[in-house]
């Protein structure tokens, strides 16, 4: 879904989308929904607003599919592309989330896209809690237990035991 920056006005315009988005390394689109408000300064256009949607991930411990409900605010400042070049540029602190557009238009499907990338940006899990498989026979040890010999240790306790090593110091 493109937008010609010409058509972006001063007082901006509001876009409104409910449609199925394709996100590379997945099989099957998912509905998108996003209520965006795109504002012109000169070149650069601001993207505010909120979308959400509901994608299906593989649990990076137990590998098994899982849901995962994206519901987040949107705020992008989007810059012509080259447009930064050499020249300096100073960037705001509230420019960090930065993109580029290239043309004389925005795609607001790689704004949606994005927008889902920087939200999965951790290792996926179906739970905080989930035990994973057991490395060696292969089990699901969220719902089965086996009497491999390997030390299972809680992730969160390794991380207080750390902690913990660090004052003694
Ligand atoms: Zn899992
Ligand atoms: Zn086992």
């Amino acid at each position: 879904m493109k937008i010609a920056i010409e058509d972006i006005h001063d007082e901006g315009i509001t876009v409104d989308i409910d449609e199925p988005l394709v996100i590379e390394g997945h099989d099957h689109p998912y509905m998108v929904r996003a209520h965006l408000e795109l504002h012109r300064i000169e070149s650069e256009i601001v993207v505010d607003g909120s979308m959400n949607t509901e994608i299906e991930l593989e649990c990076s411990r137990c590998l098994k599919t899982f849901q995962r409900r994206i519901d987040d605010p949107v705020h992008m400042v989007y810059h012509p592309i080259g447009e930064l070049g050499s020249e300096a540029h100073e960037l705001r602190s509230d420019e960090l989330d930065l993109g580029f557009y290239s043309g004389d238009a925005i795609d607001l499907w790689e704004v949606l896209r994005e927008q889902i990338m920087l939200s999965l940006q951790m290792k996926p899990l179906c739970d905080a809690a989930c035990r994973g498989i057991c490395p060696k026979c292969g089990i699901d040890l969220n719902s089965e237990t086996c009497s491999c010999d390997f030390k299972e240790e809680d992730p969160r306790l390794q991380v207080l035991k750390k902690l913990l090593e660090k004052r003694k110091e």
